[in-house]
């Protein structure tokens, strides 16, 4: 017996960085949806094996998936594994992504290139061969997770800010690409988010810089990643839609 009632649905969703943080948040709110979630995770197993339990226990289906997606041969074979698992893979949510900040004058390439091959060229690595399914089956959802760094730049983040804002192009052109064959293509843009990403961050001050005097919860993100991937959205293409609490 199903826990929940939405739940009339056959889709599969692989959603990347879903151990914790919002991309937890994600893959229960589409769980509960009555989607198959793949929940992926790169070295963080225990909390992505938390993530699991939490979708089982609430009836829901998911299944863990290891992989790194700096690495391009891994993110091929998983989404193959998906698709000879599951014969389909209906959404896609870019969801892992990491921070390294410093002042750009102090930064160390080393700094700058991590931050882009995990958050940008990521999404290549994982998009590329979800999207090949996708267009065979004329249906497909992707979501991708930027950030209000990369609408408004901020300092000490000029490799994420750059990372994030190149991943706002790379949803609006695929977007264009895709638009004909039912295949949507969104991004999600959260302000400040209570995660382990802003560990360290002085929450009281932050919390005076936005309209809604506090910071964002990750299911007020994955509530509009879940209508995203509903069928209710499928004329919303190409957008960058902000979940900020009225920052920007
Ligand atoms: P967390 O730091 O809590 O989680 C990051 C997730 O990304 C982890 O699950 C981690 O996996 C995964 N990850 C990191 N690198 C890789 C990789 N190379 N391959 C696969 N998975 C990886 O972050 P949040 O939940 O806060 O952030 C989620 C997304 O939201 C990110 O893209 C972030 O930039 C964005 N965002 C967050 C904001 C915030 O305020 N929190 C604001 C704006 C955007 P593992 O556990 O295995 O290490």
């Amino acid at each position: 017996m199903k826990a929940n009632t939405d739940r009339n649905e056959d889709r599969t969703a692989l959603v990347t960085g879903a151990g914790r943080g919002i991309g937890r948040a994600v893959a229960m709110d589409l769980s509960r949806r009555g989607i198959f979630v793949y929940i992926n995770y790169r070295s963080g197993r225990e909390t992505a094996q938390k993530t699991l339990e939490a979708i089982l226990a609430e009836n829901g289906e998911a299944r863990l998936l290891q992989f790194d997606q700096t690495d391009q041969d891994a993110c091929e074979q998983a989404v193959k594994e998906i698709v000879r698992e599951r014969n389909r893979i209906d959404i896609l949510v870019n969801n892992a992504g990491i921070r390294d900040d410093r002042l750009l004058a102090m930064m160390k390439k080393e700094s700058w290139q991590r931050v882009i091959d995990t958050n940008l060229t990521g999404f290549f690595h994982v998009t590329k061969p979800v999207v090949k399914y996708m267009l065979k089956n004329r249906t497909g959802r992707i979501i991708n997770i930027t950030s209000a760094a990369g609408q408004t730049g901020n300092p000490g983040q000029v490799n994420y800010s750059a990372s994030k804002a190149g991943l706002i192009g790379a949803t609006k052109a695929l977007a264009r690409e895709v638009g004909n064959r039912g295949i949507t293509v969104n991004a999600v843009a959260p302000g400040f988010i209570e995660t382990d990403m802003i560990q360290g961050m002085d929450r009281e001050e932050i919390a005076k810089t936005i309209p809604a005097g506090r910071l964002g919860k990750p299911g007020e993100v994955a509530a509009l990643v879940s209508f995203l991937c509903s069928p209710k959205a499928a004329y919303v293409n190409g957008q960058v839609i902000g979940v900020n609490g009225g920052m920007i």
